[in-house]
């Protein structure tokens, strides 16, 4: 089972690589990786919390800190190759004293021929001193493939002796794709204590479990919503979209068996408040699969190589709650700053390739949902087919959209009634969004209950469309701008032409 982190691994070795920072919280993995690559070599271990501990079996040996661990260990390169393997010592990685030490046994290893000892640093955390970064190679043990995954169920339920269907193997593979070995084999032993055999229907634990893990890593959100498909009023283009592909998503395994591809997301840019952020939610809820929010912003980080470590994360989390759909909101200003100069601007730009990269090879079932403002500020490699399915524009509403918009929330506040007078409600309100239009509502049912009045009448709905100033007056040049961008570039719109409504 995965050669190649192995073989990857001992090449650095061989390479006289002097420090690989494994970036990894499962230990038992790494430990079982190390031994077997160790060969001859000792393996020195500390333990932030224990000190000198036994490799072999994990035992006490010395308590100490971790500087005079590397004193103690640092001189046995000289007698026999030596692998000292460091775990959780991500705090210590500002201390000059320590990176003093660890620069004086790389550079011996680089250096002298007398000399032979591999650093190992283990951490769910990279934390790379600037006077290390040459000197250390981060190694990610990739997790396992599909195909490996369904070899560890296999083994399970061999061991266990239990029968499961090849059909519900390779389901219930698909749901642990984007989890180590050790958390699929964790949730194996919970789903099989929990019922005595494992099945497809073991895959809603399977998600749960996920959900856990991404709560804890606090790099990306779950959200919680109640919109779906409904509450969107017009973007008829955008919504028949999802419907179809709402019909891959939710038989994933057959459609994939059949050959059809994974849909990969869609970018959705325009006008502000017109339904971009509603139709992220309501395509995890015709998906019928978590809405997982990503914040670019807050990936950055303070140390090099930080912020892509978050983003790699980030990416990784999603693929571990997947089938799911990412959102990704106000694209634009994430990224914004690409191809300036600076450091700042360096790293983003780092951050927005290993963004492409991983949609442009992605064969997960992550659905991005990226949403955009200001088509100006977005890099043009973005737009480029491959990356996305499509791209979709979303206008200010026309009239008949604004008449759906406005049903839409009437009845959410059950203040629907035939009487109102739509044809001029729509005449009044050109130029509002969608936001606008459940403003003027709100206001409309706030003065016809201080009024004392049962029913909502057009007249409280005119003169709410009087207060309120629409975005095409208070974004007006904002509006303008993005119309001019967009103008440019190959994209569908998300509404159906009024007339064709
Ligand atoms: P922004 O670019 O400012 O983030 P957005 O396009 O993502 O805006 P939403 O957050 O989806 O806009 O919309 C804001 C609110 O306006 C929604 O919660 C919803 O109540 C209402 N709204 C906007 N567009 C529509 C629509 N097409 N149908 C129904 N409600 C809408």
């Amino acid at each position: 089972m995965r050669r190649t982190s192995e073989n990857l691994l001992a090449s650095y070795v061989d390479a006289l690589r002097p420090i690989i920072y494994i970036n990894h919280s499962d230990f038992v993995e790494v430990d079982r990786i190390l031994r077997s690559i160790a060969g001859e070599a000792r393996v020195a271990e500390f333990n932030n919390t224990l000190g000198m501990v036994d490799f072999s079996d994990k035992h006490p040996l010395r308590e100490c800190g971790l500087e005079s661990f590397l004193r103690l260990v640092r001189e046995d390169g000289f007698e026999r190759r030596i692998f000292i393997l460091l775990k959780d010592v991500h705090n210590s990685m500002n201390d000059d004293r320590i990176i003093a030490l660890l620069k004086r046994i790389a550079e011996d290893n680089m250096y002298r021929e007398d000399y032979y000892a591999t650093v190992f640093i283990v951490s769910s955390k990279t934390v790379i001193p600037t006077e290390l970064e040459n000197l250390i190679t981060v190694f990610d043990i990739p997790l396992p493939t599909f195909d490996e995954i369904e070899a560890i169920i296999k083994s399970f339920t061999n061991d266990l002796e239990i029968v499961v269907s090849p059909d519900a193997v390779s389901d219930i593979a698909r749901s642990f794709i984007g989890l180590s070995e050790f958390q699929v084999r964790q949730i194996l032993n919970i789903a099989y204590q929990d019922g005595g055999y494992i099945d497809a229907g073991d895959k809603r634990l399977i998600l749960k479990e996920k959900e856990q893990f991404i709560k804890k890593s606090g790099m990306v959100e779950l959200v919680n919503f109640k919109d779906n498909i409904d509450d969107i009023g017009g973007l008829e283009n955008l919504k028949e979209w999802l419907k179809q592909k709402a019909k891959i998503f939710m038989d994933i395994d057959r459609a994939i068996r059949f050959g059809v591809d994974v849909p990969k997301g869609i970018m959705i840019i325009g006008m502000p408040g017109c339904g971009k952020s509603l139709a992220s939610k309501a395509a995890a809820s015709l998906f019928d699969v978590p809405l997982v929010r990503l914040d670019v912003g807050r990936l950055f980080g303070k140390y090099v190589g930080e912020s892509e470590e978050n983003m790699r994360r980030a990416l990784a989390l999603s693929e571990a709650v997947s089938p799911c759909v990412l959102w990704i909101d106000e694209i634009e200003k994430a990224f914004a700053g690409i191809g300036g100069g600076g450091g700042a601007s360096d790293v983003t730009t780092r951050l927005f390739g290993q963004f492409l990269t991983w949609m442009q090879e992605k064969e997960n079932t992550v659905f991005v949902m990226a949403t955009a403002n200001d088509i100006s500020r977005i890099p043009a490699e973005f737009l480029r087919k491959g990356r996305f399915d499509e791209l979709f524009f979303v206008d200010l509403p026309n009239g008949e959209e604004r008449r759906r918009i406005l049903e839409i929330h009437l009845k959410k506040r059950r203040k629907w009634n035939r009487e109102i007078d739509s044809i001029s409600i729509i005449k009044e309100t050109e130029g509002f969004n969608g936001a606008d239009i459940e403003a003027v509502v709100k206001d409309a049912v706030e003065a016809a209950f201080i009024g004392g009045r049962e029913k909502l009448t057009t007249e409280d709905l005119l003169a709410a469309i009087k207060n309120t100033k629409s975005i095409s007056v208070t974004l007006k040049e904002k509006i303008s701008a993005i119309r001019e961008t967009l103008g440019k570039i190959d994209i569908k719109p998300a509404s159906k032409a009024a007339e064709e409504n």
